[in-house]
């Protein structure tokens, strides 16, 4: 169809004229944090493989197995023949991880929170979405139907305000945020979030994909504060865990719920044997073996005082540039240099706030994390 190539180009053309085009390049991971880019090897600081575990001997050899084993897909929904037994172990792990009563297994994490969100809250009901959550969260608010209010992020006062005007209004509510910000690496207050729910009868979804497996011993952002009461823990069995698939955490009856109405369960094939076997042996390691699920954080600490940023709380650390152009260009120069830091965008970052997004992993040496400190250093003192 010709108008339709022709939309296709008019869009292309206009988003590259603005440096927000953006390309796919085939990359191969290797052991460690390597990766390889057009035949030239990098050390990468963009993978989200935090505890080094999607490369892991056992965690390989999990997969290879159920593969092996059971096949390569799981042929069906879970609610046909594609449920398992190995996912029914996994949510028995999860839940104990989060420890809460249940967890449901979906197919990833963005897939988690549109089946989640929706069925939860529909018209008449109002979600409160932190600003800078994660893109599945707003896309499972648009579909759910519910009136949807943006609050400042990270901003308690905002939050109480707009839940004293908007609460009333609607029937149920749910407040829902990352607990770690995929971007910018900061930690929800989910104390204050959860007392704030508690008064204005609201359910709170945390989003910890970033948080398991790496923070409060692998238990992850929720963890840091024994007195929330998170009633939803939502996360990714893709980042820390070395796999693929999501998670929700929480009370049997919320678990039940999800398994006989959510539509990204209901409709959409169950997570594949081998992935659940590869979560698995994750979370065995990941219990095991507290002193490596600290590793990431400490070498982002590593580079935030080496650089004399504030110290940082989780495995991510923003170096925001502004304009997409800076981005990319610091970007080039550092690949130049053998790491791969790649360049975030809008929309995935607001506007004029374009930058790079360092994801530090245990596979690190810390010597290597001192080396880029230091090239960061220098395209800084060169831009200024
Ligand atoms: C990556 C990510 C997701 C999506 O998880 P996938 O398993 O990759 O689909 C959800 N929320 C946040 C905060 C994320 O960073």
């Amino acid at each position: 169809m010709q108008s339709l190539d022709a939309f296709a180009g008019e869009k292309l053309a206009a988003l590259d004229a603005k440096s927000l085009l953006r390309r796919l390049r085939p990359t191969r991971r290797h052991e460690g944090a390597m990766v390889e880019r057009d035949g030239k090897r990098l050390i990468s600081f963009s993978c989200n493989d935090y505890l080094g575990l999607s490369q892991h001997p056992a965690v390989r050899a999990a997969a290879a197995e159920a593969a092996l084993n059971y096949g390569a897909g799981a042929a069906a929904s879970r609610l046909v023949t594609g449920d398992h037994p190995l996912l029914s172990d996994l949510e028995k792990r999860l839940a104990r991880l989060k420890g809460t009563e249940a967890a449901c297994v979906f197919g990833s994490g963005y897939l988690t929170n549109t089946g989640v969100i929706p069925t939860l809250v529909g018209p008449g009901d109002a979600i409160f979405v932190d600003a800078l959550a994660h893109a599945c969260i707003w896309a499972g608010a648009q579909l759910s139907g519910a009136k949807i209010v943006k609050f400042v992020h990270n901003d308690v006062d905002d939050l109480e305000r707009l839940l004293g005007a908007e609460r009333p209004l609607a029937r149920r509510a749910l407040v829902a945020t990352d607990g770690v910000f995929s971007m910018d690496g900061d930690i929800a207050p989910l104390d204050v979030l959860s007392d704030l729910c508690a008064s204005y009868d609201a359910w709170l979804l945390s989003d910890d994909a970033h948080g398991v497996g790496v923070l409060a011993e692998g238990r992850g952002s929720g963890a840091l504060f024994p007195d929330a009461d998170i009633p939803l823990q939502m996360g990714t069995l893709s980042k820390a865990l070395g796999s693929y698939g999501g998670y929700l955490c929480g009370s049997q009856a919320v678990i039940d719920l999800l398994k006989t109405r959510a539509r990204t369960l209901v409709y959409a094939t169950g997570l594949p044997p081998a992935s659940a076997a590869a979560a698995l042996a994750s979370l065995d390691i990941i219990e095991a073996e507290p002193a490596l699920t600290v590793q990431p954080v400490a070498k982002a600490r590593l580079f935030t005082r080496r650089l004399g940023l504030p110290d940082a709380v989780s495995p991510i650390v923003p170096v925001v540039l502004g304009s997409a152009d800076d981005a990319l260009a610091a970007s080039a120069a550092l690949e130049a240099q053998g790491f791969l830091v790649v360049a975030i965008r809008p929309p995935t970052v607001p506007e004029g706030t374009a930058r790079l997004r360092i994801a530090f992993s245990a596979a690190h040496a810390d010597t290597d994390v001192i080396r880029l400190a230091d090239a960061i250093a220098d395209l800084r003192r060169v831009a200024a």
